[in-house]
């Protein structure tokens, strides 16, 4: 069987030795067909972690259910499925709140702190599965997770129909935010991004407006001289967060979805206190937004697609990474094609 495994800084690899896995009892085992390659594999690349070493990366996927474990009621072997790779205790305070997305084990994750889905083959938890309506296709069904961390940090926020916003950066989880305000009737989205290429992409998902952060100040004119009401920063850079407290409307709300780093110097950080701003962080998502994010897709309110740039086999996987840690460059989701 064929995977790909997360080495170390600057290392990923392609080993076509590695064996089909065992199933517990209440797992199913799945033929993996789609696998998206995320930012966060990326920084792990570049930094050498937070992923373990030696673990089948992989997240994002979907894939056929080709075998199941004894006790495994609900699942039928053919069924189209995506799985949550999250995985919580199920025991804690926060598991017993619905909010498994802080769970004391919170990065204990399929493909980060365990063998994920760049491989053949997968052994996952029953309970972790979500079917695949006819209409989503293995594509779609790949997109699922990054679409339910937008997903999430929208209805963290508590937007508004109605209100304006600002998206800063027009990566794969941008342009979905980008959608999802639109579905959610936002007044008018603005999005602040330097590269041209996304910026247009920007614009065919919804957005009213896009254009290089250095013209942040514009959007304040364009909201009636108040400033946006929400803020959805999917760059998470110092110069992001400070441009976001000059630009937001007072009382509004910044989001942070994407951190690059543990410390920040913000020069206009006192704006917080006078213009009574909320920053709020956000962190992956609950299995009732792991589910709306699949009824998006079947509904078609998301176009899935929309944030594809490529599609490679799995032997692309580790030049693929190179490529994707020496920016600029003009990819977005990158694809694995599991044969
Ligand atoms: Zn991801
Ligand atoms: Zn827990």
């Amino acid at each position: 069987m064929k995977g790909v495994i997360f080495e170390g800084k600057h290392k990923v690899s392609l080993r076509d030795d590695l064996t089909k896995p065992e199933m517990e009892q209440d797992e199913v085992l799945i033929n993996v067909k789609k696998v998206g390659i995320c930012g966060t594999d990326v920084g792990s690349y570049e930094k050498g972690g937070p992923y373990f070493p030696d673990k089948i990366i992989g997240h994002e996927f979907s894939g056929e259910i080709v075998e199941i474990g004894k006790t495994v009621k609900k699942l039928k072997i053919g069924k189209r499925v995506t799985v949550n790779p999250q995985k919580p205790c199920g025991e804690c305070y926060y598991c017993f709140h619905h909010q498994e997305n802080m769970c004391k084990l919170q990065n204990y994750a399929l493909g980060t702190t365990e063998d994920g889905a760049m491989r053949n083959f997968i052994n996952v938890k029953a309970e972790r599965v979500h079917v695949l309506p006819d209409n989503v296709s293995y594509e779609n069904g790949a997109i699922v997770e990054p679409l339910s961390i937008a997903l999430n940090a929208v209805i963290e926020s508590g937007f508004k129909i109605g209100e304006y916003a600002t998206v800063m950066g027009a990566g794969p989880i941008g342009l979905f935010v980008i959608q999802i305000l639109r579905v959610a009737g936002a007044k008018k989205i603005f999005v602040l991004e330097p590269v041209e290429s996304k910026q247009q992409k920007a614009l065919e998902m919804g957005a009213d407006k896009a254009s290089d952060p250095k013209n942040w100040a514009r959007i304040r004119r364009s909201t009636e001289g108040l400033g946006p009401d929400h803020i959805y920063d999917c760059v998470g850079l110092s110069s992001t967060i400070s441009t976001s407290l000059s630009l937001i409307k007072k009382g509004g709300c910044i989001t942070l979805i994407g951190m690059h780093s543990n410390s920040f110097e913000i020069n206009n950080a006192l704006l917080l206190t006078t213009n009574s701003i909320t920053l709020k962080g956000v962190y992956g998502y609950t299995q009732d937004i792991f589910k709306t994010a699949i009824n998006l897709l079947e509904q078609g309110k998301i176009d899935g697609g929309s944030i594809i740039s490529s599609h490679i086999a799995i032997e692309e996987v580790p030049r693929m990474f190179e490529k994707l840690s020496n920016p600029p460059h003009d990819e977005l989701k990158v694809i694995v094609d599991i044969e």
